[in-house]
């Protein structure tokens, strides 16, 4: 039997933690009470979040995008936020089904760390800072610090996820990903790929395919050399399908119940070349 606090504060929530900081926290559930009814999990002590107000908000300012851990997909979906942050917003859109993106959070993604998990991705190609706090105080650190193997993270004991910041660049995102079918589908393959136009980048971040979510910097590197950034930025097709290959050689993929390795691969620089190309596409998108 679980004894538990429902939160309707930062501070609430942050006092509970740090008088229990054994127990887990409870967003949308989607995940957690899919593992506790499947009695994987039994947490002796919970503090459910999913009322605190600080945690549900986002901001949006000129180079940056602040989403608090506790907004919905349905919300990344519906609001400004889709704007200000598109490949997030494309990410949500394919993530379970209404009921999930109505309960499911972006906290809660990154909570669970599987590589599978479609904001993430995102969050590594918008060079995400996550914002903890717990008895030490607050801690930011970047993705790849953040999710430290498959569903793990360097979450201390006590500490709440309480936002992500992201840059907000001038140019097109994408979120693509493969699953057997076109909804209700967790990724065989994922990929976010964001224009830079100012920083004259590309970066690109690939799901499901390790154990991480690695950014595929020398393909990046690349094909940043061959954008004709001063007339149009356009790519030909040569080069975006040489970006295909580069960025499925950064996969490191495993043969499981979803997928082949070798399958992955291949998907993995299907959705780069077309990431790529539906990024540099004339017309379009934000500011580009
Ligand atoms: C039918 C179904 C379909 C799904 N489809 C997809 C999909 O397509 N793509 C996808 O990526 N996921 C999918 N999921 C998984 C799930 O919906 C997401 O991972 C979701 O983001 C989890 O968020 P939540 O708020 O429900 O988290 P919870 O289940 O409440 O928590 C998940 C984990 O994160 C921790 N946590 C939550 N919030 C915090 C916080 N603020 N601070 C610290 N730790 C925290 C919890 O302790 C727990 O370990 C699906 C799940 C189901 C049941």
């Amino acid at each position: 039997m679980s004894d538990v606090v429902v939160a309707r504060s930062l501070d609430e929530a942050r006092e509970a933690l740090a008088s229990q900081p054994d127990a887990t926290v409870l967003a949308g559930g989607t995940d957690l009470m899919v593992e506790i009814n499947r009695g994987l999990r039994r947490p002796r002590h919970v503090v459910g979040v999913a009322q605190v107000p600080d945690l549900r908000r986002w901001s949006v300012a000129d180079n940056r995008v602040v989403v608090g851990a506790g907004v919905t997909y349905t919300e990344m979906m519906t609001t400004a936020l889709a704007d200000a942050a598109p490949a997030l917003a494309q990410a949500a859109r394919t993530v379970g089904s209404p009921p999930i993106r109505n309960a499911g959070t972006l906290g809660g993604n990154l909570g669970t760390a599987s590589p599978a998990g479609d904001t993430l991705p995102v969050l590594a190609a918008l060079n995400a800072e996550i914002v903890v706090v717990g008895p030490d105080g607050e801690r930011r650190m970047g993705l790849n610090d953040f999710v430290v193997g498959v569903k793990r993270t360097s979450l201390r004991p006590g500490e709440l996820i309480v936002a992500a910041e992201l840059d907000r660049p001038r140019g097109r995102q994408e979120f693509l990903k493969i699953g057997p079918r076109n909804a209700m589908v967790i990724s065989m393959a994922g990929l976010a790929l964001v224009a830079d136009h100012d920083a004259r980048t590309v970066r690109c971040a690939l799901g499901a395919v390790a154990a991480g979510i690695p950014r595929a910097r020398e393909a990046e590197a690349w094909v940043a050399e061959r954008i004709d950034w001063e007339n149009g930025a356009s790519v030909d097709d040569a080069v975006a399908d040489e970006f295909g290959s580069r960025v499925a050689a950064a996969a490191s993929p495993i043969d499981d119940h979803r997928s082949t390795a070798a399958y992955r691969r291949h998907a993995v620089a299907v959705l780069a070349t077309r990431a790529l190309k539906r990024a540099f596409a004339p017309g379009g998108n934000r500011d580009a």
